[in-house]
């Protein structure tokens, strides 16, 4: 066999009906490679009554790569456009992180904490009338964050000033979008539904910590009069 072994091809190695194994081994001895591969190739399973299909392709510097198999093999879901807003310079990579997961439904609102099988009682902290703690209504519909919404609403646009909407994240996200067509995606109307839910979780997320201290300070007020009793109590 006079031929570079770099250049083989499959066709080279197949007989009219199966494995020219002859061939096969030729080109182990001379690739240096193991006999046991003999029987693993021989195993290969053709499909002889339909095309071939591309499995592996060069990446576009000519390699092969297991990201390049793996952009070959995936399923290519719609683009979704929604996360450009996340992702771009003008956002911070936390607050990416954050609206990344908002739209995922993954960040601990109590009705997901309670999802998790965390045994509590749901009570939010934005509104005077309280009520049960999802993140939609701690980013849209809670009374701190109508106020918010209809605030800078009415800096950009009256049909943003009062959001009729199902008061769902990606409902709002895509309903602002769709009153600034044509805007880049880093223009302040773009940013601002994102700077808006990221403060108001900030917001949420300190007023539960002032909560957690005060509950701590008046835990550590109890155990201390309780040892006090004990103490004057043996005396
Ligand atoms: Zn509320």
């Amino acid at each position: 066999m006079n031929q570079d072994i770099n250049c083989v091809l499959v066709c080279d190695c197949w007989g009219c009906k199966e494995w020219d194994e002859e061939k096969l081994q030729e080109l182990l001895i001379l690739g240096n490679c193991p006999m046991e591969l003999l029987e693993k190739i021989c195993l290969t399973p053709f499909q002889k009554m339909k095309n071939d299909i591309c499995r592996w392709t060069l990446t576009g510097k000519g390699n092969i790569s297991t990201s390049s198999t793996w952009q070959l093999a995936r399923v290519h879901h719609p683009e979704n456009n929604i996360y450009n807003q996340f992702w771009c310079k003008v956002i911070t990579h936390s607050m990416g992180v954050f609206l990344w997961r908002l739209v995922l439904n993954r960040i601990p609102v109590d009705t997901k904490l309670q999802w998790r099988m965390m045994q509590m009682a749901s009570k939010c902290r934005c509104c005077k009338t309280t009520a049960i703690e999802t993140a939609e209504h701690l980013l849209i519909s809670s009374e701190a964050a109508r106020w918010l919404w209809n605030y800078f609403g009415k800096w950009m646009s009256r049909d943003a000033e009062s959001m009729e909407d199902e008061g769902r994240i990606i409902p709002r996200l895509r309903k602002w979008r769709s009153l600034f067509p044509g805007t880049s995606h880093l223009h302040i109307n773009f940013v601002l539904p994102c700077l808006i839910m990221w403060f108001l979780w900030l917001e949420s997320m300190t007023a539960l910590s002032k909560t957690w201290n005060s509950m701590l300070v008046t835990s550590r007020r109890e155990s201390s009069c309780t040892w006090r009793k004990k103490e004057d109590t043996a005396g």
